[in-house]
């Protein structure tokens, strides 16, 4: 399993925005083992758990999502032999619903009126509180608290941070700034955290929808269809002090940008990928087109088919993704210093293994070129 999750791909996408052409650094995550990046979050966590104690084997697992999380703990959580509980407000997708369920984990939906996505935590602390009262030991239930636990951060600390950082050094760029939306914060706070440790003065925003800008403005409320970001309060791992300023997408203009992503490249994203390539977009405008700005796919189109992603859509006038031109694309090569654990690399084969006589093909990309420092256009 653990080979399925982390080291994706890192996607080059070219476009000519308001003229000028430029490149965005999308990490695909749909190439995780459910499709997101929610799995590299749920492995790490279910791994510190377990270190700690605070996860029994068996023990069930009972956790609150917009949806993905909830697939990868299903997942992960079954095939490691643990009973998965998700809560999860009733309008995320069909799909979102029937997948959790297919992994085998029992869903409990909740409406508006039950507190939605709010609602959805506290059921779930109700749940693990009674479960645990009745077993009364530590690690007789297990609430992973995707929205409090640093160990989310830690996840892109120590995966999605480092890949990034060593695929644009193999791309011999450095990024100048990361964009991300924010559902728990995981992303943008662990791959920013890696990334500040490189570069001190990169520039990290955190993304979410226009019409409920809870980040910027602190108010809650407001709907929009990006599933996975904005998820009505902002999370406590969440630093607002440690981030740049939050960069607000209209849902419509992500739906579209996912849409063109889609039939223009062949790269079928969900609707927060359409919104976080739309970020990217607004630091170049900002900063120049020679800015390197990295951002995530965070899943695939397939789980939005019952959405308005597949439908027409009206262009807004202030949208972005009609003034942009989508030139092509490349993958960024996979980077051995996060393609494998070093330990597992190095594992001699065994006696009797006959191994193919013709050699590794030599690499073509020779290791003494140094990196280029690509700079913006306000030379940061
Ligand atoms: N996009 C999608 C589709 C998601 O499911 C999530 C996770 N809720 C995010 C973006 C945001 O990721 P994070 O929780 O790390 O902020």
């Amino acid at each position: 399993m653990l080979s399925l999750i982390g080291n994706t791909p890192l996607l080059a996408i070219d476009v000519r925005v308001d003229g000028a052409p430029a490149t965005v650094y999308a990490k695909a995550e749909q190439f995780n083992l459910t499709g997101s990046i929610k799995d590299r979050m749920a492995l790490h966590m279910l791994r510190r758990a377990y270190e700690r104690g605070e996860l029994e084997p068996g023990a069930p697992i009972i956790e609150a999502t917009s949806g993905n999380t909830g697939i990868s703990f299903a997942a992960i959580g079954r095939a490691l032999g643990h009973p998965v509980t998700i809560f999860m407000p009733d309008w995320m997708s069909r799909e979102r619903i029937d997948l959790i369920r297919g992994f085998g984990a029992r869903i409990r939906l909740v409406s508006h009126e039950q507190g939605g996505f709010v609602g959805s935590i506290s059921l779930a602390e109700v749940a693990a509180a009674d479960l645990l009262e009745t077993a009364s030991r530590a690690g007789a239930v297990f609430l992973p608290r995707q929205f409090s636990n640093v160990d989310n951060i830690e996840s892109h600390v120590v995966s999605t941070g480092p890949e990034i950082w060593w695929q644009l050094q193999a791309g011999f760029v450095i990024p100048d700034a990361f964009v991300a939306g924010v559902g728990t914060g995981g992303t943008i706070m662990g791959v920013g955290r890696y990334l500040r440790g490189k570069r001190p003065d990169i520039r990290l925003h955190p993304v979410e929808a226009a019409s409920a800008p809870v980040l910027s403005s602190g108010r809650r409320g407001g709907e929009h269809r990006i599933q996975g970001i904005s998820d009505e309060f902002v999370p406590s791992i969440v630093d607002l002090s440690f981030l740049d300023a939050p960069l607000a997408v209209h849902d419509g203009d992500a739906i579209l940008m996912a849409q063109k992503l889609a039939t223009e490249l062949g790269l079928g994203v969900g609707i927060s990928s359409g919104a976080n390539f739309l970020a990217a977009l607004q630091v170049v405008r900002e900063l120049g087109p020679q800015v390197v700005v990295a951002t995530v796919f965070a899943d695939d189109n397939k789980k939005y088919l019952s959405t308005d992603l597949v439908h027409d859509e009206q262009a807004g006038d202030d949208y972005i993704s009609p003034s942009v031109e989508l030139l092509g694309f490349r993958s960024q090569r996979r980077d051995c210093h996060t393609c494998c654990d070093p330990v597992l690399c190095g594992t001699e084969p065994p006696p009797d293994f006959a191994p193919d006589e013709e050699p590794l093909p030599v690499c073509v990309r020779p290791r003494h070129a140094r990196p280029r420092h690509r700079r913006s256009a306000e030379g940061r």
